[in-house]
């Protein structure tokens, strides 16, 4: 497998209205897309910095993975996603390599993208996902 370039950077928010003005009026960017993901539990803000967007995940539910993660920690930097072609072929690469992952197959993430998730037990406790087309 090769990356081609980090894809998004998942923070996980209390709400979105409260953290999208930070990321238009402080650091000037825009806002594109507000998505909900349901099978996620969070609605999600978009935003490119070059190559890569910053994605705020709100929780909808506080059952569901950020709902749990904001109340544990407040909220921050959650997960980490590389861009890669195929999201199958990714998840056999790194299985294959001896990494322990959480979706041996893709599901379907924002925008219409296929992604999986990299189990933090095999990279160094930070969430990884993997993000494609196909
Ligand atoms: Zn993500």
């Amino acid at each position: 497998m090769k990356p081609s370039h980090i894809e998004h950077i998942g923070i996980a928010v209390k709400s979105l209205e409260e953290a999208i003005p930070f990321y238009e009026k402080v650091l000037g960017l825009e806002c594109y897309a507000i998505e909900e993901v349901v099978d996620q539990k969070v609605k999600t803000a978009f935003f490119k910095v070059g190559d890569t967007k910053i994605e705020l995940l709100e929780s909808t539910d506080p059952e569901g993975p950020i709902g749990k993660f904001v109340a544990k920690t407040g909220g921050g930097m959650h997960h980490l996603a590389f861009a890669v072609e195929d999201v199958q072929e990714a998840l056999n690469d790194v299985q294959e390599a001896g990494c322990q992952v959480i979706d041996k197959a893709p599901r379907g993430g924002a925008e219409g993208l296929k992604i999986g998730f990299l189990h933090p037990k095999s990279t160094m406790r930070v969430l990884t996902e993997l993000c494609g087309d196909k």
